[in-house]
């Protein structure tokens, strides 16, 4: 079976997340966007835990689903019921070789025995209770130890592998490589996710990841941000099938549906507060220093991946992931109508389309054109540019986020 995952995503437990983020909720904007599977995201903060461990049942196959009584009165409008994931991202800042090291992990698990093993190993670590992502003084190769040890089919997947501060090869408290992370357990390691500001096209020049599945996962902190990146599966829908299919090279995992790279916030070099922005070439000619403040820019992704690609030219064989480059719908909508994307005019055409031509994956990528034109000629000539990718891009930097005109 076909079918879309979204495996990063968090609570309303997170900082700077919105209220929105119950299981009802999920459901409801899991089923509108077309996600069959979604991560309940922050599973190790006690009070989530809890209330997912009330509000969701076990569906026999290590996923769950929400009680039948909770769901929106809304949701029937929409598509099939969620299924969800247990998982969490842990922010793990410690010393290695010297250096601070700051490395975002997610991890997942089959049941609520086993991320209550892990959730009770790492509250003698750190306050697990403080942020839906814990942040903790924990070596992600120690983590990943724990996360085995609850369960051994429980899985830790390194996040948003190429951000600046936060992630396994970011330029500023990462590593070079993913082995020097995680040491003598980096086998255990099969899959990465990507980020928001790179694609599999960047990612596979850099021959040091070609062992690896390439996911990619919205990160939301808001219902409707959902499967703003996401993954494409053919398999049964099992926690035990996703993660083999993840595992194998074959095409039980088909690839991913992405942003544009430019569009993440950190693909060019530059600083927000200087109104510097750079392609890596101009990074190298001054130096990495901003001109304007004098100290070093925020490397980028872009420019990183390109600097580890250099340093390792030997690889293996690359996998045939591939993947669809999207914008979400109400971006599009947006332009046409003309108003800003958060508008009541845009939600209202975004309602109602839903309600003609099914769920917004359906729309970005499946519904043939000629259907879609039937329903609104605009709306197709947009959904045509964007699948062929003549759109107009202006790159994200340090912090702020790139811009996708479908329209121009
Ligand atoms: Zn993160
Ligand atoms: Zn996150
Ligand atoms: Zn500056």
């Amino acid at each position: 079976m076909r079918f879309i995952a979204d495996l990063h995503i968090h609570s309303r437990y997170s900082l700077a997340t919105s209220s929105q983020l119950t299981p009802e909720m999920l459901d409801l904007w899991g089923r509108k966007k077309g996600i069959a599977v979604v991560g309940t995201g922050d599973a190790i903060h006690p009070k989530w835990f809890d209330e997912l461990k009330e509000k969701l049942i076990p569906a026999q196959n290590g996923l769950f689903q929400l009680k039948k009584n909770l769901i929106h009165n809304e949701a029937a409008k929409y598509g099939n019921p969620v299924y969800f994931m247990l998982c969490s991202e842990i922010s793990c800042i410690y010393k290695k070789n010297d250096r601070v090291r700051k490395v975002h992990n997610l991890v997942y698990a089959p049941s609520f025995s086993s991320m209550a093993r892990l959730q009770k190993a790492l509250s003698k670590i750190g306050n697990i209770a403080s942020d839906g992502r814990p942040i903790l003084g924990l070596d992600s190769r120690d983590l990943l130890e724990m996360v085995l040890s609850a369960d051994s089919e429980a899985v830790l997947i390194p996040a948003h592998i190429w951000t600046p501060w936060f992630s396994v090869l970011g330029s500023r408290s990462g590593f070079d490589s993913i082995e020097e992370c995680y040491s003598d357990l980096s086998d255990h390691i099969f899959a990465i996710e990507t980020g928001l500001s790179s694609d599999p096209a960047m990612n596979r020049q850099c021959k040091i990841l070609n062992r690896y599945a390439l996911v990619s996962n919205s990160d939301a902190h808001s219902p409707e941000n959902l499967g703003r990146e996401a993954n494409l599966f053919d398999t049964e829908l099992s926690y035990s099938s996703i993660m083999a299919a993840l595992k194998s090279k074959d095409k039980s995992f088909i690839g991913t549906v992405e942003y544009f790279p430019e569009e993440g916030k950190y693909h060019l070099d530059g600083h927000r507060k200087c109104d510097i922005c750079w392609e890596p070439q101009q990074t190298k000619k001054y130096k990495g220093i901003c001109p304007v403040c004098g100290k070093k820019v925020t490397v980028g992704v872009l420019n990183r991946v390109a600097e580890l690609s250099e340093n390792f030219t030997q690889g293996e064989i690359s996998q045939k992931q591939i993947w669809h480059s999207v914008t979400p719908l109400k971006n599009i909508l947006s332009e046409i109508l003309q108003v800003g994307v958060n508008s009541k005019k845009v939600s209202g055409y975004y309602e109602n389309l839903l309600h003609k031509c099914g769920s917004e994956f359906n729309i970005l990528l499946d519904i043939p054109l000629d259907e879609l034109r039937k329903t609104d000629k605009l709306v197709a000539d947009g959904i045509e540019r964007l699948r062929s990718g003549k759109v107009k891009i202006k790159a994200g930097y340090d912090g702020v986020f790139g811009s996708i005109k479908v329209f121009g």
